[in-house]
């Protein structure tokens, strides 16, 4: 476990530096609504990373005909927010239970556990991870972490 101070922002502009040009190939637009007065926090940036990396490439493979991607921050006194909204398919309400699950995917070539090692990162650093899905619509997966805790 190497834990590190990082800001949230700079490990997401890290991630997109590498994978935006398979969403620009695949006809997906990015918006970008980083809050900027994001503090630090301390994570494994590589495990975070590889989370933001399993939820961008979820977005991609639900989005084959092109759409849009929000990736939003934003934070409140104990805790940072990471959202990614996709305009794909949406997930039915049947299936929320288990896409956490290890080796669940609806995919030919799926393994089905991008969301579960993320989850597990994610509940590792004392966070946690959300989804928000309408059909048709589509699906908001929010990663919440905590802030250091602020002593005067
Ligand atoms: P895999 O991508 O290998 O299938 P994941 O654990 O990453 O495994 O995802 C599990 C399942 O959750 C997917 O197969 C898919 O059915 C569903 N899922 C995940 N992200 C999305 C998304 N953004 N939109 C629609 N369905 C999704
Ligand atoms: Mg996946």
């Amino acid at each position: 476990n190497t834990l590190q101070d990082a800001y949230i922002n700079a490990l997401l502009e890290r991630v997109l530096t590498f994978t935006s040009p398979m969403l620009r190939q695949q006809n997906i637009q990015l918006h970008l609504e980083l809050d900027e007065s994001v503090p630090a926090t301390e994570v494994d940036a590589e495990r975070i990373k590889q989370v933001f990396v399993n939820l961008i490439l979820n977005a991609t493979q639900a989005m084959p005909d092109g759409g849009t991607l929000t990736i939003k921050t934003y934070h409140d006194d104990k805790w940072v927010y990471t959202e990614f909204t996709d305009t794909g398919p949406g997930i039915e309400q049947a299936d929320l239970g288990r896409i956490f699950d290890p080796f669940y995917t609806t995919k030919e070539s799926g393994a089905g556990l991008g969301l579960s090692i993320s989850h597990q990162i994610v509940r590792m650093h004392g966070g946690h991870i959300t989804v928000d899905s309408h059909i048709k619509e589509g699906t908001t997966f929010t990663v919440q972490l905590p802030l250091p805790e602020i002593c005067d």
